[in-house]
């Protein structure tokens, strides 16, 4: 599908720009001078626009209010010593936004009204992009049905937008996590290959009652025998026992993740043992009881790498390896993130220079 029209520009007369402290940047609190939308009408994507970023007006009969019909994606850009912006594996999450909307009955977004919206945005928006290491802008598109409509039935009217949030350095303190055997996260055929906003509305409370326990996050099991681990809220998990790279295999309850993917390629590049399969419980804890667990960690866009420090399960905390023997996720940190600034060679073609 080809975008014939061309991306109307409103600017803004006021930016805020010089109220923001780019040196204390809170997470997800600060949005652009901009923001792009575009409206899916009558089967065709229009009225492609980048406009003042501000409040939308919806009809309270929306659907993805009521019913959840609203998919998002998560990127980064961050700003090479040169000055130019990088944006990491953008068309992976163009792809990724599509599958999601499929499982919503959503109308794919075309490659090129993604891109050219990114890109344009960004352009606009580009002093916004933090300079600092360890800053960077994060990207946030996201899909929602629009009709006027409260009966449940797909929708025939959308609306894409995407909208930046400039955020400071994640200094990733190691997190307490708890293998979570009660809730379920996502179930074989449901949603949880999907970024999908119900997916995230209902692990809320779970994660809750692991906060109030003193863990950061849950550790999900799979929804029928909770006896295998699928991943965290929003990060996939890998662990390194002995001396494999071991990250349970994707399956429809499991959230496909770019950094997850870029992990594993630059192991197996890195001549490492890698396997994707089943990992049960019952695994890691008997490597973590015999000290054979040599790392454990996140992977996502927000943190990139984030280092598990201990694993609740069944009332029992263990305690990982201290944060600076973990040679692989610190040198897989440090590699990730300078391909993303620029400063290390990028051997895969992850970066679009915007
Ligand atoms: C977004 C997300 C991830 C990580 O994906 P990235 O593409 O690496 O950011 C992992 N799990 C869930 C549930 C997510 O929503």
């Amino acid at each position: 599908m080809v975008v014939t029209e061309s991306i109307r520009i409103e600017r803004t007369k006021h930016s805020r720009i010089s109220q923001v402290d780019f040196a204390n940047l809170p997470f997800g609190k600060i949005y652009t001078d901009h923001m792009f939308m575009a409206d899916y009408r009558d089967g065709e994507w229009k009225n492609s626009r980048v406009v003042p970023y501000g409040h939308i007006s919806i009809s309270p009969a929306t659907p993805a209010i009521h019913y959840g019909q609203a998919i998002f994606e998560g990127m980064k850009a961050m700003k090479s010593p040169t000055g130019d912006v990088l944006v990491f594996r953008p068309a992976d999450n163009w792809m990724r936004l599509n599958v999601s909307g499929e499982r919503i009955c959503m109308p794919p977004v075309p490659e090129e009204l993604f891109m050219e919206g990114l890109s344009t945005l960004i352009s606009l928006d580009q002093n916004w992009v933090p300079k600092d290491e360890g800053s960077s802008l994060y990207i946030r598109p996201f899909l929602f049905s629009a009709d006027e409509y409260i009966g449940i039935r797909p929708s025939e009217n959308f609306t894409f937008m995407i909208i930046l949030s400039p955020v400071g350095p994640y200094y990733s303190t190691p997190v307490k996590v708890k293998i979570e055997t009660q809730f379920t996260r996502a179930a074989e055929g449901g949603t949880g290959y999907a970024k999908a906003g119900g997916n995230y509305g209902a692990a809320l409370y779970p994660a809750k009652l692991a906060q109030d326990e003193g863990y950061h996050q849950l550790l999900w099991t799979d929804g029928k025998t909770h006896q295998y681990i699928e991943e965290s809220g929003t990060m996939n998990v890998m662990f390194v026992v002995d001396d494999t790279l071991i990250t349970p295999a994707l399956s429809d309850s499991i959230l496909a993740g770019i950094t997850r993917d870029s992990v594993l390629k630059l192991a197996r590049k890195w001549g490492m043992r890698v396997e994707e399969r089943k990992v049960s419980v019952t695994e890691i804890m008997e490597a973590a009881g015999s000290g054979r667990l040599r790392e454990a960690f996140g992977a996502g866009t927000a943190a990139t790498i984030a280092h598990i420090e201990l694993i609740g399960f069944e009332g029992k905390d263990y305690y990982l390896p201290a944060i600076a023997e973990r040679k692989f996720a610190n040198r897989v940190y440090e590699e990730l993130e300078g391909i993303k600034r620029g400063t290390r060679p990028d051997p895969f073609g992850w970066i679009t220079k915007m």
